[in-house]
């Protein structure tokens, strides 16, 4: 079997992570498998890098940052391959090949003052490049073969730089050229999630959590049989665990069910990460390097339907709602449009709910909260002559709220669950802001104040009974 298998960050935030994940490719490998591997950046690394870049935009730059990076990323060197000195200088010499790069950038951008998304891609993209030969050397003192390598050599994107689409067929093309031979050498190949690069080889990132999807491509582009996601929870749960103590881990889901929770904030998965394995039909294991026995998460066609039908709980913070309102919009046509023309067309804004009450006085959709303000003024000139017509009477809006949602395949045609999901939040006294139900009926989701998220997704949880198998 051909697995492609990507490490999160803190399954490789350590030596003794870093020596746990090499083992557990290594031991695939034992077994007859075929294994590529995809690597996060160390845990907050990539945090690191961008309020480096950051500091770096308002004219200061600190070269601890450097320093630091390189000490963590040795001490893992010295700790993983301490006993062989000529493997340790070449990973030495990556690292400070990767860092000096790193420091040149932020040099640059201390003197021009600007940071631009291109420049934030190229910096924060250095984490993934200082874990690669570091897992890689883990490989090898595990005593296989196996090499480092830029996804910037194999995952070929466009250049919408922070959140960058795969050309699938020129990623293709790359990847399986570069890595085909490695792998019936019996190589592991270890390729650096989060990142790719244009045509021109410019580099861009996935957006953030973006190795998943990284995964994914690669396990597409080399028709894998299964791609592992191996993270620090026993897969895909019930509900976030850290919100509600709980939740259980999900057997098996869908590839629609997946796609849904990870848009609708379960961070497990970047949102992006099933299309491609999807297309293929590849099945997804979600699974914990912590405890790499548990059998974790499946993600296939089928993904065992719930008879109560809600299988998980999700929410998404950080977000704003927009409410365009007025009495006289009944009956003008095209207000949602040239709405939604000004949002996601003119100012590329991701629409994560919409909600229209049937009176038509309303429509409401939430934005992440970084996209609000200039949303916000675009709308209102966008919409100045319906404005100044009456027609649309305000503009408005509403931070410091969150969407909850609950997701799962057999909740289309399955009766009543609307009445449970409200019912649970009005016992439990929370207030509904907007609600929606999308079209494919796969959810229910609805805003409310980000200081009662916790609380509903919990109504929600205990509602449907989650924490029962
Ligand atoms: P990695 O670094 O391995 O990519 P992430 O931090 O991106 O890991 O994702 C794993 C985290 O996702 C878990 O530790 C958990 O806190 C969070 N999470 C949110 N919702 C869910 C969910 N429904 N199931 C499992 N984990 C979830
Ligand atoms: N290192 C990147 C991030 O922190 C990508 C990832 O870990 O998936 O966003
Ligand atoms: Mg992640």
């Amino acid at each position: 079997m051909r697995i492609v298998m990507k490490f999160g960050g803190t399954s490789v935030g350590s030596a003794e992570r870093i020596a746990q994940a090499a083992q557990l490719a290594v031991s695939s490998v034992a077994k007859g498998h075929e294994v590529v591997v995809v690597t996060s950046a160390m845990s907050k690394v990539t945090d690191a890098l961008i309020a480096a870049a950051k500091r770096a935009s308002t004219g200061t730059w600190d070269p601890a940052t450097r320093r630091e990076l390189f000490e963590r990323h040795e001490a893992v060197a010295q700790a993983l391959i301490g006993s062989e000195p000529v493997r340790q200088t070449a990973v030495l010499e990556a690292l400070r090949q990767r860092l000096d790069r790193f420091e040149k950038l932020c040099f640059g951008l201390s003197m021009v003052h600007e940071l631009t998304p291109r420049l934030l891609d190229a910096i924060s993209g250095t984490g993934e490049m200082l874990a690669a030969p570091l897992v890689s050397a883990a490989i090898a003192a595990c005593g296989r073969a196996s090499q480092p390598i830029d996804a910037t050599e194999l995952i070929v994107t466009t250049d919408q730089f922070g959140g960058a689409e795969p050309l699938m067929d020129e990623t293709r093309v790359k990847t399986r050229a570069r890595l085909d031979p490695m792998i019936a050498a019996g190589e592991i190949p270890v390729i650096t999630g989060f990142i790719g690069a244009t045509a021109d080889g410019v580099l861009t990132t996935l957006g953030r959590g973006g190795s998943d999807y990284s995964a994914s491509i690669i396990g597409a582009a080399l028709d894998a049989d299964e791609i592992w996601i191996w993270t620090d929870v026993d897969g895909v749960m019930t509900a976030n665990p850290s919100e509600v103590p709980e939740a259980r881990t999900l057997a098996e889901i869908s590839y629609s069910e997946a796609s849904e929770l990870a848009y609708y904030g379960a961070k497990v998965l970047h949102y992006k990460t099933i299309l491609p394995a999807f297309r293929k039909r590849i099945p997804v294991r979600i699974l914990n390097s912590f405890n790499p026995s548990h059998p974790g998460t499946r993600v296939s066609v089928e993904g065992n339907p719930s008879a109560s039908g809600v299988k998980a709980v999700t929410s998404i913070r950080k977000v704003t709602l927009i409410a365009i309102s007025g009495t006289g919009m009944q009956g003008i046509p095209g207000i949602a449009a040239k709405a939604f023309a000004v949002v996601a067309a003119q100012e590329d804004a991701n629409v994560l709910m919409i909600s229209q009450a049937s009176s038509e006085n309303n429509i409401c959709f939430v934005i992440n909260e970084s996209e609000a303000p200039r949303v916000l003024t675009a709308l209102r000139k966008g919409l100045e002559i319906e404005l100044m017509r009456g027609h649309v009477e305000e503009i408005t809006a509403e931070g410091q709220v969150a969407i909850v949602a609950a997701v799962g395949d057999r909740m289309r045609g399955t009766p009543g669950i609307a009445a449970t999901v409200f019912s649970a939040l009005g016992t439990a006294g929370i207030n509904v802001i907007a609600i929606s139900q999308g079209s494919s009926e796969r959810n229910i989701s609805f805003v409310v104040t980000e200081k009662e998220a916790a609380a509903a997704v919990r109504a929600l949880h205990g509602a449907f009974h989650l924490e029962r198998a």
